[in-house]
Parts: C-alpha cells; structure tokens; sequence
C-alpha cells in the first residue's frame, strides 16, 4: 500500500493547526491522501507506530476536535470527487456538492450555516444540523453508507445492515435534538455518523436525496417584545405534527437585539427587540397571507419585514444569518481567546427560561439560532482572560440548567476537545467509561482522534 508524503515543513502545517474556535495544537507531521487506500495505509502505519492520528477536513469545527495534540494530521482535503449525484468523496465542500445535485433537481437538506466552508465528510462525522434540521432532520437520516476505514485500517463500506464489530454501551438519549455522545445503535452507520472522527476515518458517502422544493419563500420577521416572539413561535410550529395546517416553515432562525446590533450594516436600523428568518417551501403561489396574518396576530412589526421571494433575495437573507456566527468568530480570533458559545438545545416548556437566563451575561454577548428547535447559540464575547474565566463559569451553569430541564449540551457542534466536562456532566461518569471501553476495543493503542469528546 502506497503512503503518501508526510508534510513537515512548519508554515504548512501552520494553517491545519487552529479551528473555528481558535483552538491551536502541535503536529509532527501531515498527510493529504488521495484515495481511501493511501487513508488504509497511513492508518495502518499510525496503528504499528502508535503514532496518534487526527482527521481533519475544514476546520470550522467549533469544539477544537480537529486540532492535534501531537502525532500526525490527515487530512481529507484531497477526497474531493463528486463520484456521482448521490455518491461523493469525505473531503468535498458540503455546498459544492448540495449545489450539484440542486442542478440536477435533487436536494441534499443538511445546511450547517457553515456549508459553503465545511465537508461533506465532516458533516458526517459530526451528524451536522443546520437551519432546515426544523423540518428535514440533523445529517443522520440523509446518509445511506459510508465508506470508512477503521481504526484497525480495515476498509469497510457501512450501511444500516453492517452491524457494529463492537458492542455499543446503550443510554437513552435526551429527546431533544442532540450530537452529544456516540449514538447508541448496532449498526455501524449509525454509530460512525456523529462519532467526531474517533471510530474510523469516513473517505466516501452515499446519500439519500429528495427532490429539490419547487419555490421557497423567506422572511425576516421583527418583534418588538420576545412575548410577541414567542406567540409567533407558537403558531409558527403549531402545523409541525399536522402536515394539513396552514403554516409549515421548514426553518425559523431567531436574532436577539444583541445581534441585530452587531449585524447593524445588514438589517435596516430597527426597534425591534428581536427577529425571526423563516422559510417556507411552496408549489405555487406564495402562502404569504397566512404568514402576515400570523405576524399581525402576534403583533409584530409588519412594515418592517425583509420578504424574499426569489434566490436571490433569500441569498441576502442567508448572508445576514451566516454574517452573525462568521462576526462572532472573527472577534473571538481578534481578542485571542477561545471561544464560549452555548450549543444547547432544550424542550419547548424550557424555552422561555433559558432565553432570559441568555439575557443575563455581565459581558458582552450574542444570542441567534435555531429558534424552531429551541436550540440557540449564545455567544460571550470576553474583552479579556478574565472575561473568559467568566464566561466559562457561566457557560457551566447555564449547561447544568439546560440538562436540568430536560436538554443536551451539544445539539450540533459536538464535543471535541472543548466540551468533554460538559458531556460527562450530562451522562455521568458511567456512561463515559462504557465509551472508553468502547474506543479501547476499537483503537486499543489509542490511536484516532485521540482527546476528542471522552
Ligand atoms: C461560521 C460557522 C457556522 C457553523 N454553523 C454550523 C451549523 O449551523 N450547524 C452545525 O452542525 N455546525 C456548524 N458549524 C460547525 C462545523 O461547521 C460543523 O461541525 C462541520 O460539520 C465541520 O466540518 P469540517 O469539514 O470543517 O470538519 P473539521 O472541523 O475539520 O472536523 C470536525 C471533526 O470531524 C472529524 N472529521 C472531519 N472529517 C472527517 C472524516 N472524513 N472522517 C472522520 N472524521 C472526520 C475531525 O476529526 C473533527 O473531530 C459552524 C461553524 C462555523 C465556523
């Protein structure tokens, strides 16, 4: 088996060792290889050398799991085919390849706002949600088989019929949505989706499409009070387990005041206390009258509304949601320290809570997300270390209080590096150890994605 070059040459392997969560690390070496064999083969090498190996891909991981803690880099940038419209190497861009098969009329839904920057692979690997999760579901339901290889090097293809060649420790996830922990099923898919590059490296993937919707309608809805925000909210999911109701958005992303002022360029100058972008699919003509009689119901500012019918207005209305998490990280990088965002989803009844314990951060702060999920992110933005010691005292107890009311600490980023106290928090120290035994089965040298979520 042929091994690719080993890279290392330091101001190359400067740029794979920070994340989106400036998280840096130290790598002995890099690999880029370019088909699933050299994968086998470097794999194979790490195992017989216990040399610690960690995947990365693009880097917009916001919980520092592809950032080394020594050993090498592999890198998937270069499992970069489109092989066919359901069928694509790990390394693609998640949006390169959702864009082609939406030329062809096919439709891949998983959108992390992070799309057009993140892999497919990586998508996979992190079970990725995004704004659309609302109605089509996290990465997990649209991924048919992956091709993977094992921490052994094994070469395999997973699918739902594969079992897991390891027992899986069994825990009930919360039922809410969540990318906290290995999912707890036998078969080797599931397991691999959301296993944040621990359990094998994913090289290819075949996907479950749906045809692409006909017309997509979108909105930026303003409030001038969070009680109108949320009788909004209230209607706006009221059709979600009755597909024959008038109102069935596919996402509803909330912004805060905090973040509507951070975003000031973008959005008209607004006395609004928040906002809400929704998306609605249609066949025809836009179902706009039952949505601006639902915001005059819940008096929200109606004159103020951005209405996008076309892609291309819906484009601007995406580049405002993208701007916030790309703004948040771009002054985290500038201030220099890491970064504290809550990733919590919780059930509905807790919603209310959890958004005014949001409002109390003694520091500046940012509040916007996945408002259909309850699942929001709050976003400290410390001016100093000790701004940062704070704001991780606060994260913590604000985690406790979602786990409490019935909530995950991650719903979609993942554990990483960043959150594992976080995890064991919610699980417990027994369920951790079942996990280490599980990795010690696969990878008893420890080998891959060592350090990541336990
Ligand atoms: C601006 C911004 C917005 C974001 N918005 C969202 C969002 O809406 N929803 C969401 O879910 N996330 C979001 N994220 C987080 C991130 O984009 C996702 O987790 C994404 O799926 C990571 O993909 P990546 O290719 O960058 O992987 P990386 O960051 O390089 O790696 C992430 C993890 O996956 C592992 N990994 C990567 N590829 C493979 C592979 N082929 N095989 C095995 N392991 C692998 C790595 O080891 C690491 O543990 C956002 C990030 C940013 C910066």
């Amino acid at each position: 088996m042929s091994m690719p070059a080993l890279v290392t040459d330091p101001a190359i392997l400067e740029g794979y060792l920070s994340d989106a969560s400036n998280t840096h690390g130290v790598a002995a070496g890099l690999v880029r290889p370019v088909d699933t064999a050299e994968v086998a083969a470097v794999v194979a090498h790490a195992q017989s050398h216990g040399i610690p190996l960690t995947v990365t891909a693009r880097r917009t991981s916001t919980t520092g799991g592809p950032i080394p803690d020594g050993g090498w880099l592999l890198s998937t940038e270069r499992l970069d085919g489109i092989h066919a419209l359901d069928e694509a190497g790990a390394g693609v861009l998640l949006g390169q390849y959702q864009e082609h098969v939406e030329a062809a009329g096919w439709f891949f839904p998983p959108d992390p706002t992070s799309r057009h920057e993140c892999s497919l692979g990586g998508a996979v690997t992190c079970n990725a949600s995004g704004a659309r999760t609302y109605r089509y579901g996290p990465t997990r339901p649209w991924i048919r088989q992956v091709e993977a290889v094992l921490p052994s090097g094994e070469v395999v293809i997973a699918s739902r019929d594969t079992p897991s060649p390891w027992p899986v420790p069994r825990w009930v996830e919360p039922h809410v949505k969540t990318a906290a922990g290995y999912f707890p099923a036998d078969n080797l898919l599931d397991l691999l989706i959301g296993s944040e590059g621990t359990l094998g490296v994913i090289t290819r993937v075949w996907t479950r499409l749906t045809p692409l919707p006909k017309a997509v309608l979108a909105f930026l809805a303003f409030f001038p009070t969070r009680e109108s925000m949320l009788a909004f909210l209230a209607e706006a999911r009221s059709g979600r387990h009755d597909p024959t109701a008038p109102l069935q958005p596919r996402c509803l992303e909330y912004f805060d005041r905090r973040s509507l002022d951070l975003i000031r360029g973008r959005v008209p100058v607004t006395a609004a206390d928040c906002a809400v972008l929704v998306e609605v699919e249609h066949e025809g003509e836009a179902p706009l009258e039952a949505w601006f009689d639902a915001l005059v119901r819940c008096d929200a500012l109606v004159d103020e509304t951005i209405v996008a019918e076309d892609d291309a207005g819906r484009a601007r209305l995406h580049t405002i949601r993208h701007a916030l998490p790309a703004e948040v990280n771009e002054i985290i990088a500038r201030t220099g320290v890491r970064k504290v965002g809550t990733d919590f989803a919780v059930p509905d009844a807790a919603l209310p809570e959890m958004l005014a314990l949001y409002d109390d951060t003694g520091m500046p702060a940012v509040c916007f997300g996945h408002l259909g999920d309850n699942h929001l992110h709050l976003n400290f933005l410390p001016r100093s270390q000790a701004e940062w010691a704070e704001a991780k005292e606060r994260y913590m107890v604000l985690a406790r209080r979602a786990v409490a009311l019935g909530g995950t600490v991650s719903a979609e980023h993942g554990i990483g590096r960043l959150k594992r106290a976080h995890l064991a928090m919610m699980v417990g120290d027994a369920q951790i150890e079942a996990w280490r035994a599980l990795r010690r089965l696969a990878d008893p040298a420890g080998v891959l994605g060592r350090g990541v979520m336990v």
